[in-house]
């Protein structure tokens, strides 16, 4: 079996085992340490690395790695998985997207990789974590969220070659209808980016809303979807559950807010828009119908402000360019 370390955590056959890796330290000195989890089989196969909260507030992802983790007998599992439940865990303390320690360069996580042992904290922090990716995983899955519970979309990334074809292999695995196959040069520093540039197959997952915008269901479902990637690596036993024809993307579009207002949108996450399409409604102060948000692309939803205040330059929409069923 592999031999993998990180921080604290040393991987042993049939067991799960639990530790920190430190990252870095906080103003005070004390270390700032995030929990690994290492579940190894006894028999070979690959290193599946799972992570959650690159952004700190982005929990449902958290919660599905949790309820694999509750869930996984590694009696039953071939290889091994190395989960990092809470990856920013600075930004998660504040229940915040990025970290509140970088006053100039923004403290996105899921921007630095892959890290420099002399940048921000938040820079340093990803060197720290991807090291140890690099040398350790065989394929990424990497959990996000966006605005509103009914978010299900993912990205995979459309690298050259195997890692490419592999990428995908999990992405219709998973089967979130909603699918972009990622050009490599957009999210540069992402993990998923980098680690495929590395050679390693990489898939995000947007499942739910921030904050406390997900459910149980979107958790046990993911935690479904999940286990089925596990078995089309051949870490689990089992059939793997044919999702069917997805919907691919040539690219998305964030649409910003260019006006405020008391908001509630009009569509779904998976709605089709035409261009025109009515988004949302937009009220006053007295509760007067105030103007529409119009789409000013065709595609599908992927994410929608959750309301109720809009405020200049939020993200309006996230929209899903050319679909196609593949
Ligand atoms: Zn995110």
């Amino acid at each position: 079996m592999k031999q993998i370390t990180i921080g604290s955590a040393t991987a042993k056959p049939g067991a799960i085992v639990k530790g920190q890796l430190k990252t870095g330290d906080f103003p005070d000195g004390r270390p700032v340490e995030i929990p690994v989890v290492i579940a190894q089989g006894t028999g070979d196969g690959p290193t599946l690395w799972l992570h959650g909260c690159v952004h700190g507030n982005e929990y449902c992802g958290t919660f599905i790695i949790h309820e694999l983790l509750r869930t996984l007998d590694p009696a039953q599992l071939a290889g091994t998985v190395v989960a990092l439940p809470i990856l920013n865990i600075n930004a998660f303390r504040r229940m915040q997207r990025m970290s509140p320690f970088e006053g100039y360069g923004g403290g996105d996580l899921n921007r630095c990789f892959p890290g420099d042992p002399n940048g921000s904290l938040t820079q340093q922090m990803a060197h720290a974590i991807y090291a140890n990716l690099k040398q350790h995983a065989d394929a990424l899955v990497d959990f996000h969220t966006a605005m509103t519970p009914d978010v299900r979309w993912a990205l995979y990334a459309d690298a050259p070659g195997d890692v490419g074809k592999q990428s995908e292999g999990i992405a219709r695995a998973f089967g979130y209808n909603s699918t972009l196959p990622a050009p490599m040069d957009i999210l540069a520093g992402s993990a998923m980016m980098t680690a495929a540039k590395d050679g390693i197959p990489a898939y995000i997952v947007e499942a739910g809303g921030k904050g406390a915008g997900f459910d149980r269901a979107t958790v046990e479902d993911g935690c479904e979807r999940l286990r089925n990637v596990m078995r089309h690596l051949g870490m689990l036993h089992g059939a793997v559950t044919d999702h069917g024809p997805l919907t691919y993307f040539s690219n998305f579009a964030w649409v910003m807010s260019t006006r405020g207002g008391l908001f509630q949108r009009a569509v779904r996450c998976g709605d089709r828009l035409q261009e025109g399409t009515v988004l949302g409604q937009y009220y006053d102060l007295y509760g007067n119908p105030d103007g529409e948000a119009i789409s000013p692309h065709a595609g599908v939803v992927l994410a929608i402000h959750a309301g109720p205040l809009m405020a200049n330059g939020e993200t309006l929409v996230h929209i899903g360019l050319d679909p196609r069923s593949v």
